[in-house]
């Protein structure tokens, strides 16, 4: 029996570093095992309940994937679909379409840029400090629709 778990996180690299939170703002929503947040995390929290605090270690292959160097790719500047200056770091959708892929500037040699495809958390292990807010089995609309509905599950979404 699939459940709906609501949960805080704190995410932080192997340095310690603060990657992402929703302290301060409202606590994540899922239904498990459809693929609503990273796998490696769904498996980790099957046995937990409202009010657990739970430290959270996912290996990058279980997270985000190994980094693959086959998708860093060298494009010629002029090609980029992106005006003014480009530098190491910055980041854009390579394409039009709603779910481009977003691409990370990985170096910059004389016209050629080196385009980085991999999500910018392939590679890093993940460490998620969790706190449990509430978990209550999915109902048969959620099941149907693969996704988490908000607060009790009755509500619409879309
Ligand atoms: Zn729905």
């Amino acid at each position: 029996m699939s459940r709906v778990v609501t949960f805080h996180y704190t995410l932080r690299d192997p340095a310690g570093r603060v990657l992402d939170s929703s302290a301060g703002g409202d606590p994540i929503t899922y239904l498990e095992g459809a693929g609503q947040i990273i796998d490696g995390l769904d498996q980790r929290l099957r046995a937990t309940e409202a009010g657990v605090r739970a430290r959270v270690e996912v290996p990058a292959a279980q997270a985000y994937g190994e980094r693959d160097p086959a998708q860093v790719q060298r494009v010629k500047r002029a090609v980029l679909p992106v005006e003014g200056e480009l530098k190491v770091g910055d980041m854009f959708q390579a394409g039009a379409e709603r779910f481009a892929p977003t691409v990370t500037v990985a170096g910059l040699e004389g016209d050629e840029v080196l385009l980085d495809a991999n999500h910018p958390l392939a590679g890093v292990d993940l460490t998620f400090d969790v706190e449990i807010v509430a978990a209550r089995p999915a109902n048969a609309e959620e099941l149907r629709h693969g996704h988490a509905h908000g607060g009790d599950g009755s509500g619409h979404c879309h």
